[in-house]
């Protein structure tokens, strides 16, 4: 069933969106050759608990981190470690989210570690892309197919992949809601959005075959021809007025 939300709880929503977006900044700002991903995952759970959140991923499944940390072929669901240190060229996906009010928030970014290849840079590019074109399609009337398409379009016409086995999701007081929220579709089909719907709009764009595979330790996910991968979420509320990012920080440059 799709929860959906009043405007006054997207309202109370705000604040752990907000939250979401402060500490993926801040452990993006962090971010450097020589440090490492466990070292990252500490900052991220000081920040949130400084501001009296809790850290959304912790715990979750029995995920160990407040961060997913994703380098080069990872795809998602990195857990932070000691033995990740990041190296210049590296990218790496920053997957978090904090808890506020009862409310969750969920966001991503890859961020390129120093000075990447000209084939990262195209790739972070075009998977920002991907996410905006996403977003621009989460308007009621609309359907899921259209977000889904929209990505799609904007991944192959570049040459990219989009991962199918990993998806977006509603969001509210649980992290995963209904619907999913598939990165590839086709126009005009599926679920009809509706305001008050808000959805984490995640797509996971490969350099090379969409396919993946498991890593040993049971979370992580890698493409299957070891080419990079970027990922890049918001958690977004259809409106009236259309698609408003909840995860974003007052005065951001880029409102969508
Ligand atoms: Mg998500």
């Amino acid at each position: 069933m799709v929860i959906l939300k009043t405007s006054s709880e997207i309202e109370a929503m705000k604040a752990a969106g907000r939250l979401s977006a402060e500490v993926l900044r801040v452990v993006g700002e962090a971010i450097r050759p020589g440090i490492t991903t466990l070292e990252l995952d500490q900052i991220a759970e000081k920040f949130i608990r400084s501001r009296g959140g809790i850290p959304a991923f912790k715990g979750y499944g029995g995920f160990p981190g407040s961060i997913c940390a994703s380098v080069n072929d990872e795809i998602v669901h990195g857990i932070p470690s000691a033995k990740v240190v990041l190296r210049e060229g590296d990218i790496i996906s920053i997957d978090t989210g904090a808890i506020v009010d009862g409310w969750v928030g969920d966001n991503a970014w890859t961020y390129p570690v120093g000075t990447v290849s000209e084939d990262k840079a195209r790739l972070l590019a075009v998977g920002e892309a991907c996410l905006y074109a996403g977003i621009a399609q989460a308007k009621s009337g609309n359907r899921l197919g259209d977000i889904g398409f929209a990505i799609q379009r904007t991944a192959e016409e570049a040459g990219m992949s989009v991962v199918r086995e990993y998806v977006g999701h509603g969001i509210g007081h649980a992290m995963h809601e209904e619907p999913n929220v598939p990165n590839y579709g086709k126009q005009h089909r599926g679920l009809l959005l509706e305001s008050g719907m808000v959805l984490a709009i995640e797509p996971m764009i490969n350099a090379g075959t969409h396919k993946t595979k498991r890593g040993s330790d049971g979370w992580l996910v890698r493409t299957r021809d070891g080419k990079p991968s970027v990922h890049f979420e918001k958690t977004v509320a259809i409106t009236e007025g259309g698609p408003v990012v909840i995860t974003i920080e007052p005065g951001h440059p880029k409102p969508l």
